[in-house]
Parts: structure tokens; C-alpha cells; sequence
């Protein structure tokens, strides 16, 4: 994939996740501060979760080095709502 910011090549890979899966919120949400940044809706989570490794994997990063970020395809495996 090419990178959207300089048109070179990108570095094909995942992001691994310890712990809980990570979750896409829209930003309204994800902007919310105190206590209501808690609850979250029209959440889709991403990345596979392995229980017993307590680890999440996420295929679809693409590294760019000449930018020096990450950009993500990623699938969303299920509604949280
Ligand atoms: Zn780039």
C-alpha cells in the first residue's frame, strides 16, 4: 500500500494489543471527558483476542518510514451495541 501522505511504499504488518481489544468509537465520543467518557456507543471492536495469550492482534497496519506512522485497513468483527 502506498502511503497517503508521501506516495511511498508502506511496510505491511499488525499491531499486537496485551490485554483487553481495542475498540472504534466515533469521535464525538472518543473527545468526552470525566465521567462520561465510561460509556460508549456504536462501538465496533477490532483485532482477534486470544484469551489465554491476553493478547489482541490487528492485521491491516501499514508502516510508513518516512513519515514515521502507522495507518490502519482494519476489519470490525462485531457491534457492540
Ligand atoms: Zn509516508
Amino acid at each position: 500500500m502506498k502511503c497517503p501522505i508521501c506516495g511511498k511504499e508502506m511496510q505491511d504488518g499488525g499491531i499486537v494489543v496485551d490485554g483487553v481489544a481495542p475498540m472504534w468509537v466515533p469521535k464525538e465520543q472518543f473527545d468526552r471527558k470525566g465521567l462520561k467518557r465510561i460509556i460508549y456507543r456504536e462501538g465496533r471492536s477490532i483485532g482477534k483476542t486470544n484469551i489465554i495469550l491476553g493478547q489482541t492482534k490487528i492485521s491491516g497496519a501499514f508502516f510508513c518510514r518516512e513519515c514515521n506512522k502507522v495507518i490502519g485497513i482494519f476489519d470490525v468483527t462485531n457491534n457492540i451495541d
